[in-house]
């Protein structure tokens, strides 16, 4: 169940002459990725057209603003804030005038020295408008000398760290970039374009291709500067090498269970890890259910390889608003009931074990346990298709801070007790990598098992899950 929002999605489309609203298409698979703020810019001749604003991207756009967008190329971004407040200055894709044409940028990840380089940069007479660390990626080009775009990415580039899925877009080309540690997704496919040639596209996910019928080609490799203009595609590596360092979470969490990540299926992902979980327990019960939507795959999975019923314990109402309205009078676990339902003729009466993807706080878990047992449930059993959370993001995943992580400061029994399971277990780190296969080098798990593949340049988060730097 979704407790707080996260994270941000980019997409890109070259040479296509509905690219506005193939962009708005494909920003709106990959809506879950972020509901804060919306935006596209078009590529039109040599000109930019900018239409971006607060909300979910049907709120954002609406068909005359499309239509306003004219071009054949487009980047697009979907945003909910990890650094940076939630205002419009923060929206994204980030424009500016550079002495040879517009710039737009879309950034997917959080940079971890964005504060030094700030302050670099100030001290040389750079001006912020928000307070987003993606801003600083626009001046460190912006301010370089070279007449060339691609030499001011990768020499700015070279002096960032940390999280990047970018797609930019100048006045004659689109590029994509991924961080040497190819920690967020982005993903390169191609459909029919203008004049007999490919239009190209690129996307966070996977789900965005299958929305707009765009064939999947590869993925954009870490530490990789793929761009598109008249003359074809082209490509160049950073020079930096690192051990690559995808982000797990994504396969845990944050990606749609149709989206196929880091070149695996997150639904199978998700489905091996509930199998793992059946496998590794020994639990007596009669029902197994999900915690709907995040839950489901590894409740599937769990279902299969333990051979208990497989039930839907507890529905899911879709159509929540962001804001609702409160009854004056307190209603007990208002809150979760107005968006889970348990079904009493489904758990009267029987000993349950409920799957979902992850324990962060705790609070969300301890509300649906309550709900179940209140249902009739004569045991509920807690499993979670991954391991302990134990340490805070700085890649670009909203995790509140360490003092907040109910793994990282209580024992397993403490915190059994406070979800009020009759137990609980998690899947083991060793479950959750094989879970996630094998691609061509490795993981970042730091949520998991507390080891950063960056400095972290003295961040630290406040109990809000914001990032602020400790001097
Ligand atoms: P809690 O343990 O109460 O903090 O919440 C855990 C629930 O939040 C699980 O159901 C997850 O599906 C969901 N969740 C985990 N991580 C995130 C995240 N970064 N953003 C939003 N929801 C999340």
């Amino acid at each position: 169940m979704k407790a707080w929002h996260d994270e941000c999605g980019v997409f890109g489309i070259w040479n296509h002459p509905e690219s506005a609203h193939l962009a708005y298409l494909g920003l709106y698979a990959i809506q879950h990725r972020g509901q804060e703020s919306a935006g596209i810019v078009t590529l039109d001749g040599s000109v930019h057209h900018a239409h971006k604003g607060l909300g979910l991207v049907d709120e954002v756009f609406k068909e005359e603003t499309l239509r306003s967008l004219r071009g054949t190329a487009a980047v697009g971004h979907v945003r909910y804030s990890t650094t940076g407040q939630n205002s419009l200055n923060n929206a994204q894709p980030m424009s500016a005038s550079l002495f040879n044409g517009p710039v737009a940028l879309a950034h997917n990840g959080n940079i971890v020295n964005a504060e030094p380089l700030k302050q670099d940069l100030r001290a040389r007479g750079s001006i912020f408008q928000g307070t987003n660390d993606t801003e600083v990626l626009l001046h460190l080009i912006a301010r370089h000398d070279s007449q060339d775009l691609l030499t001011c990415i990768r020499d700015s580039l070279e002096r960032v760290e940390g999280a990047y899925s970018l797609t930019i877009l100048s006045h004659k080309a689109l590029f994509a970039v991924r961080d040497p540690y190819g920690f967020r997704p982005l993903v390169l496919g191609t459909m029919d374009g203008i004049g007999g040639r490919p239009a190209y596209v690129v996307a966070s996910e996977t789900c965005a291709f299958d929305l707009i019928g765009a064939r999947f080609v590869r993925e954009i490799q870490p530490g990789e500067i793929f761009w598109v203009d008249e003359t074809g595609e082209h490509s160049v590596m950073m020079t930096r090498q690192v051990p690559r360092a995808s982000c797990i979470f994504e396969h845990v969490y944050f990606s749609r269970p149709d989206s196929v990540v880091f070149g695996e299926s997150v639904y199978e992902v998700r489905k091996r890890a509930g199998q793992t979980l059946a496998a590794q327990d020994d639990v007596e019960a009669d029902i197994v259910i999900p915690v709907p939507d995040s839950g489901v795959p590894s409740a599937i999975g769990y279902a299969q390889k333990s051979g208990l019923p497989f039930e839907l314990g507890i529905i899911r109402n879709h159509y929540i608003g962001r804001t609702f309205i409160q009854p004056s009078q307190s209603i007990r676990d208002f809150g979760v009931k107005i968006k889970l339902n348990p079904q009493s003729a489904v758990l009267r009466g029987k000993r349950v074990v409920v799957i979902d993807d992850s324990l962060v706080r705790g609070t969300t878990s301890r509300k649906i346990v309550n709900l179940i047992r209140a249902a009739g449930a004569s045991e509920v059993h807690l499993r979670i298709a991954a391991p302990p959370t134990i340490g805070p993001c700085y890649y670009g995943v909203d995790t509140p801070e360490k003092s907040q992580l109910i793994a990282a400061n209580q024992s397993l029994e403490s915190i059994r007790e406070f979800v009020g399971a009759d137990s609980l277990r998690y899947l083991s780190m060793e479950g959750l990598r094989a879970a996630v296969g094998g691609q061509n080098g490795g993981f970042c798990a730091a949520c998991f098992d507390g080891k950063y593949p960056t400095n972290l340049f003295g961040l630290e988060k406040d109990p809000h899950g914001n990032v602020r730097e400790v001097v």
